[in-house]
């Protein structure tokens, strides 16, 4: 697109404030995107981008990915453009190409890496055309942002540019329907594992029937919710197969297999955690497609490590002490954490703080997402206590009471704090508080009441 008179005002304004919010040590990934914006709404497709532009999307991952591939492209000697630090709305991501290129709008950079919001679609694929996108996973998120898988496939593939190449989980059937019409696609995904099951009891699966000929979708071997390898029983539909198959995973020597169409390959494996191995594998083939031989990768992985964000413990004299974002509203994410927690080891209580809010105004108030998660996984013997805080306390306890949790093992107190009191020390060893994104500051002060409980019963 020919640069105008107005795209430069744009590129100066924006430049000068961004200058001036460095100057005062302020948040510079925001403001000056949206103003070039408002004063040029082509300014994303006006601006020089670098040659290569690659972004990264889907509900859970997207960070974690960029990051590994910002990471590996610059060891091998790249300069990025990316919106790490940034904000992954249109705003944030013209923020980004703004810094990345001079005062006459030229880029400064090789590769440009970001990650894109899924519901800001519209608003940046046409604009950015990337050569390349990936998507890690689509599953139903927030209803209140998200709406439905549905709804957030349709914004993606109204907006996706029909010559970029997809790069997509093959284990997911909803991420596998993005870009009907894009002729260029890989796939990658994981090998059945000794923890798959037949039929998963997870409450949500978002996709059931054959796209075809909505026919009750059969599985070789399930994950967790949607998660797995499908075929229709009635049709030719089924998986597709990856094309970066991640196989042969040895939790104990930590390496696992990626198995391409030019051989396979053994790398180190950066977490035991099957969510962060989807990550690693997705990384892997991105980094491939964009030309990085395969013996670089194995070399740059084996000094990567993943920094578990939501994940937090501490040992208080003989109790563990976990701290773990499970993000209220948001189904999927709570579910898994339950998961993890039923087959963590020892005698467990739970902490129960997943309100979304400080005070009523700002809360949602929709909860049907209690109903879409697994409190079902809660009802084991190895958690012997769940303490639910917060304005909605009795909603979380009634959805315990109908997954079958016994009543003895439930408590429910208004105020995240004053549920402490209700934790016994004598009945267990760990003691994970889950919290919301929202409300990291209620949950720091659950966790001193409790180190607070766990030293005074040393002393007496
Ligand atoms: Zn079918």
């Amino acid at each position: 697109m020919k640069k105008t008179f107005k795209f430069y005002i744009a590129l100066w304004v924006a430049k000068i404030v961004a200058g001036l919010l460095k100057l005062l040590r302020r948040n510079a990934s925001f403001l000056p995107g949206k103003i070039a914006l408002k004063i040029c709404p082509d300014f994303m497709g006006i601006i020089e981008k670098p040659e290569k532009i690659i972004a990264i999307t889907g509900t859970n991952g997207k960070t974690t990915v960029s990051n590994m591939i910002i990471d590996a492209l610059e060891k091998c000697g790249y300069t990025t453009l990316n919106n790490r630090i940034g904000s992954n709305v249109n705003s944030g991501i013209a923020s980004s190409l703004l810094n990345g290129a001079t005062f006459m709008g030229k880029t400064k950079k090789q590769i440009a890496v970001l990650e894109v919001d899924e519901r800001s679609s519209k608003k940046i694929y046409p604009y950015l055309k990337p050569n390349y996108v990936l998507c890690t996973n689509i599953f139903r998120d927030s209803i209140k942002r998200n709406a439905h898988t549905d709804f957030i496939i349709d914004i993606i593939n109204s907006a996706i540019p029909k010559e970029s190449k997809l790069i997509l989980n093959a284990d997911d059937l909803i991420c596998c329907s993005i870009g009907p019409e894009n002729k260029e696609k890989v796939y990658f995904g994981i090998d059945k594992l000794d923890t798959d099951v037949e039929e998963t009891t997870n409450i949500l699966r978002d996709i059931r029937t054959c796209p075809v000929c909505n026919t009750k979708l059969k599985y070789e071997y399930m994950r967790y919710h949607h998660i797995g390898k499908a075929y229709c029983p009635n049709c030719s539909f089924k998986s597709p197969e990856s094309d970066y198959l991640g196989t042969n995973i040895d939790f104990e020597n930590k390496t696992i297999d990626i198995k391409t169409k030019s051989g396979t390959n053994k790398y180190k494996l950066i977490s035991d955690n099957i969510i962060n191995i989807y990550n690693m594998v997705a990384a892997i083939a991105a980094l491939t497609e964009l030309g990085i031989e395969t013996q670089k990768i194995i070399e740059i992985f084996n000094d990567f490590k993943i920094v578990e964000t939501r994940y937090s413990e501490e040992k208080v004299n003989d109790k563990k002490v976990v701290m773990y974002l499970a993000k209220g509203q948001n189904a999927i994410a709570c579910s898994r954490t339950f998961d993890y927690i039923k087959h963590a080891e020892g005698k467990k209580a739970v902490m129960l703080n997943l309100d979304d809010f400080f005070d009523v105004k700002d809360s949602t108030e929709n909860i049907s997402w209690i109903y879409d998660t697994d409190y079902e996984l809660l009802n084991d013997d190895s958690i012997e206590q769940i303490i639910v805080g917060g304005a909605r306390a009795k909603d979380h306890c009634l959805r315990l009471l109908i997954a079958g949790v016994p009543k003895e093992r439930i408590k429910c107190e208004r105020y995240e704090v004053d549920a402490v009191n209700h934790l016994d020390l004598e009945k267990v060893d760990n003691i994970f508080i889950l919290y919301d994104v929202y409300t990291v500051p209620t949950a720091e002060k659950v966790k001193a009441k409790i180190k607070e409980k766990i030293m005074q019963n040393v002393e007496e």
